[in-house]
């Protein structure tokens, strides 16, 4: 079988790197972002041009929180905008805690499937050169990610109505950054652990973006 492939390359060279970067979802499509967290129409045009001039293949990750959170909409946060003025206020602080618990067996599944998909490439003899993930990103953070509990509290309090994208981002995004990285990619990086796979981890930074 290895040797079949060898004689294959061989024969069928073609223009392949062989060398490929998984990136997070909304680094190709800023469509799958919280409502106001989107500063381009699409891709990040300047991480996909890097890339390109680099000659790497580039992998979308699937977004965990589309996947965990009930699609694109994220429906299952709605409840947390505005939480504090209606009556199930008291359920808040316990819901909060189910939904993290619910969240991180989620991210444990998908970033299982995500780290099956960079062993397939690593076992056919091809180099994943890096994962990168988004800075500020509660799911997705590298080297920034979010206080998820204190972002939590601050929707419970605000009234969806009174909101704006500007304010929105600094009160509840950039106050809640801090250092540390998303329950996503700590999930990755023990399934590539666990799989013997060393992979470096890289971010783009949402903050910077999003306050610029
Ligand atoms: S940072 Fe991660 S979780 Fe957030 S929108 Fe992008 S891919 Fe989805």
């Amino acid at each position: 079988m290895l040797m079949k492939r060898e004689v294959l390359r061989r024969v069928l060279n073609d223009a392949r790197s062989g060398q490929v970067v998984f990136v997070s979802h909304c680094m190709l499509n800023q469509n799958v972002r919280y409502q106001g967290g989107a500063t381009r129409p699409g891709a990040v045009a300047e991480v996909v041009a890097r890339l390109q001039r680099a000659g790497v293949g580039i992998v979308q990750m699937p977004c965990p929180e589309q996947r965990a959170w009930g699609g694109v909409d994220k429906r299952y946060t709605m409840p947390a905008y505005g939480a504090d003025q209606t009556r199930f206020r008291r359920l808040r602080r316990p819901a909060s805690w189910l939904f993290l618990l619910y969240t991180r067996l989620a991210y444990r599944r998908l970033a299982g499937q995500v780290a099956r998909d960079i062993g397939d490439y690593v076992r056919s003899g091809q180099s994943v050169q890096a994962v990168v993930g988004v800075g500020g990103s509660p799911s997705c953070g590298v080297r920034t990610t979010l206080d998820l509990k204190g972002v939590l509290d601050t929707l419970a309090g605000c009234d969806p109505a009174q909101l704006n994208t500007d304010d929105f981002n600094r009160r509840v995004i950039v106050a809640h950054a801090r250092p540390g990285q998303g329950m996503f990619v700590a999930a990755l990086r023990r399934q590539l652990r666990r799989r013997g796979l060393d992979v470096p981890f890289d971010e783009h930074d949402l903050i910077a973006e999003i306050t610029h």
